[in-house]
C-alpha cells in the first residue's frame, strides 16, 4: 500500500481530539512511507491531515476541483496540487491515485465520497480497501443505520461486512494491507433470481 486517500471534515468539528487524530493519522502515514491523496483544501481536518504529513517528512497530493481553487481554500504548500475541472473528475482521479480510502469524520462532502467508493465497489468498478477511522464513536450511529439496511434487506451482510470501522489505528492499517475484496452479491429477490436461472 503506498497511498491512501483520506476523506474527512473541511470544518474541524467541535472536539479537540478531531484534530487531535487527524494529525496522528497523517503523522503515521508520513512515518510508514504512505503519500496522503486528498481533496486538497487548506481548510478544517482536511488542512489538518495534509499539514500533518508535510510536518512529518511525508508527501501530499491534493486534487482539487478550479472551483474550490477560485475560492482560495487550495493547500499552496503539497508536494503536488492537481487541479481538475469538476468534482466528478475529481473522484475518478483520487480512486486512480489510491491504495485504500479512510473517512475521518466529517460531513455532507466525506460521506458522499465514502459512500461512492463503497457503491464503486459493490458494482465490481473497484476493489479497493474502505475504512471509517471512528474518534470518539462519531461512526457509530452510521453503522447502526447500516445494519438497519442490512436488516432490511438493502444491503447484502456480505458488503455490509467489507469494510472497516474503528478507533485503532494499527488494526486498521493492518486490515487494509492484508485486505481482498469479498465477492458479495447484491440481494436479489427470488422472483429475479428465478428469471436469471
Ligand atoms: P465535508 O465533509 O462536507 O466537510 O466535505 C469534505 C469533503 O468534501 C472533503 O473530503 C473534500 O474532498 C470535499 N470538500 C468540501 N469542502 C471543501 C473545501 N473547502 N476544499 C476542498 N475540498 C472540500
Amino acid at each position: 500500500m503506498r497511498s491512501l486517500c483520506v476523506y474527512c471534515g473541511s470544518n474541524s468539528g467541535s472536539k479537540p481530539i478531531y484534530t487531535e487524530r487527524a494529525i496522528a493519522l497523517g503523522t503515521r502515514l508520513a512515518k510508514d512511507g504512505i503519500t496522503l491523496v486528498y481533496g486538497g483544501g487548506n481548510v478544517g481536518l482536511m488542512g489538518v491531515v495534509a499539514d500533518s504529513v508535510l510536518a512529518a517528512g511525508g508527501e501530499v497530493v491534493g486534487v482539487i476541483p478550479e472551483q474550490l481553487v477560485n475560492w482560495e481554500v487550495a493547500h499552496k504548500g503539497l508536494t503536488r496540487l492537481e487541479i481538475v475541472g469538476s468534482m466528478h473528475e475529481r473522484k475518478a482521479r483520487m480512486f486512480d491515485l489510491s491504495d485504500g480510502f479512510v473517512a475521518l469524520p466529517g460531513g455532507f462532502g466525506t460521506l458522499d465520497e465514502m459512500f461512492e467508493m463503497l457503491t464503486w465497489r459493490q458494482l465490481g468498478i473497484g476493489d479497493k480497501p474502505c475504512a471509517f477511522f471512528d474518534v470518539d464513536g462519531f461512526y457509530s450511529p452510521l453503522m447502526g443505520m447500516l445494519d438497519r439496511m442490512v436488516a432490511e434487506r438493502f444491503l447484502h451482510p456480505d458488503q455490509r461486512d467489507d469494510l472497516w470501522h474503528g478507533d485503532d489505528m494499527d488494526a486498521m492499517l493492518a486490515w487494509m494491507h492484508a485486505y481482498k475484496p469479498a465477492q458479495a452479491d447484491k440481494w436479489m429477490d427470488e422472483k429475479r433470481r428465478g428469471a436469471m436461472r
